[in-house]
């Protein structure tokens, strides 16, 4: 979390309390879900090419375990705190419970940037964290992804290191790992593609056609710039992508696939020909009939929510919006696709890949798509249908289904001992 910004934790609480309060949960539950199971904080050492050793913390936090073995990417971030793990853990709970996967929710994350380091030094310290979270990852207790600055390539790593320790090969230990090594069909694009069911929904649902919306995105990542590809082959345009180092815009629709083509070469937006350059702060407040946040959480606060002019924002990044935006946001009409369902098709596909892995029986892509497709519109409808009911935005529907869902489990389950 960057100095002054809000705390994810407090507002990931905040959005369960909502929840809890109108499905009038008894008090234990409450106080089970509302805090991390397990928390791990590991200081590791570095040898870097040069010599030196440098030392790295890093988390791994299980927010719930109730519903199956843990779920959730790793980030490798230079302003990662514990209380943002702590909040991507929960936000992971809620999810899988959101789509209906049986998963609980756990995040990891390194404090590194990871541009910094050489190929060899990113292996080492991918490897070593591996060993120091190794007691408590596993394919039936807690399994890894990709996030915000982790790759295949690292996972690979991930998936090695702890088969090393096993004696033999275990794939169903990660997610999101290169195909060659046990990943699946669509796993890449899978969170894009899961984002695209759901907008595709809520656009029908708002009675206008996706192919010719206008679109803005924040981050350019696997899942920001994965995105615009879709929604531009769709026939959307897209008008205005960013990354860390800002924007670029054009009211008529980017190029996609130069912009696409420049990021890959120069690793940056900032420098594309023919475009006008803009904020990011800018982007999220620009007129445009869907609105994309996919970088960092808290984007969309008090502070900005009334000058947001999209139709739909999808949260395609967990935790974009804070709770006083989302009220903000509601009063306005702007339909907020909230991230615990917007982004489920991540987790969604890492579902199947671990299903694939333990079965060694793999999917077409075709499958895959299709699958996905039939769990991310029915979690859109079914959260839908709970909102108009209850007369609630989309966060706090989801939310109603999804801790009702674990809470439900647990009393099932009981309280040990
Ligand atoms: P990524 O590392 O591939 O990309 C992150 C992007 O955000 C980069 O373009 C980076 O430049 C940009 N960025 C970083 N800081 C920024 C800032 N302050 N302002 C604007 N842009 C900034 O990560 P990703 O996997 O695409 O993840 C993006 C978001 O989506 C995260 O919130 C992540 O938790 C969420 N998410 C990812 C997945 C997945 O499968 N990868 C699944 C669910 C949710």
């Amino acid at each position: 979390m960057a100095p002054g910004q809000e705390n994810p934790l407090v507002n990931a609480q905040r959005q369960f309390d909502i929840a809890a309060d109108m499905l009038e949960l008894a008090s234990g539950l409450r106080k089970i879900l509302r805090v991390p199971q397990r928390e791990l904080t590991v200081n590791f050492p570095v040898k870097m090419d040069d010599g030196r050793i440098e030392v790295y913390t890093g988390y791994r936090i299980q927010h719930n375990i109730t519903r199956g073995p843990a779920k959730g990417g790793i980030r490798y971030h230079l302003d990662v705190g514990i209380d943002e793990v702590r909040a991507l853990a929960m936000w992971m709970t809620w999810k899988c419970a959101v789509v209906n996967i049986p998963y609980g929710g756990a995040k990891g994350a390194v404090v590194v940037d990871p541009k910094q380091l050489s190929l060899s030094e990113l292996e080492r310290l991918t490897r070593r964290y591996t060993s120091e979270i190794g007691l408590l990852i596993g394919p039936d207790k807690d399994i890894p992804a990709p996030d915000v600055g982790t790759t295949p390539q690292v996972m690979a790593w991930i998936m090695d290191t702890f088969s090393m320790h096993s004696g033999h090969t275990v794939p169903a230990v990660v997610t999101g790992k290169p195909l060659n090594i046990g990943g699946s069909q669509g796993r890449n694009e899978a969170t894009a593609h899961g984002l695209v069911y759901v907008l595709r929904e809520a656009s029908r649902h708002l009675s206008f056609d996706i192919t010719g919306a206008t679109v803005a995105i924040q981050g350019f990542g696997n899942v920001g710039a994965t995105s615009a590809r879709l929604l531009d082959e769709m026939g959307a345009t897209v008008i205005a992508v960013s990354d860390s180092g800002g924007g670029i815009y054009s009211r008529t629709g980017l190029p996609v696939a130069d912009v696409l083509a420049h990021k890959a070469r120069t690793g940056s937006l900032s420098d594309f020909p023919g475009a006008d350059r803009l904020t990011n702060e800018d982007l999220l407040q620009l007129p445009c009939d869907i609105l994309i946040p996919a970088a960092l959480e808290s984007q969309i606060t008090a502070r900005n929510a009334e000058r947001i002019k999209a139709r739909i924002v999808g949260e395609a990044a967990n935790g974009p919006t804070t709770p006083d935006a989302d009220a903000i946001l509601y009063n306005r009409g702007v339909f907020v696709i909230p991230d615990i369902l917007a982004n489920a098709g991540g987790v969604t596909v890492s579902y199947f890949e671990w299903v694939q892995g333990l079965q060694e029986f793999f999917w077409s892509e075709r499958e895959v798509n299709a699958q996905l497709e039939r769990v991310m519109v029915g979690a859109f409808q079914s959260v839908l249908r709970l909102a108009q009911e209850r007369r609630v935005h989309m966060r706090t529907a989801a939310y109603l289904l999804a801790v009702d869902r674990v809470a439900r489990s647990t009393v099932t389950r009981g309280i040990y001992p």
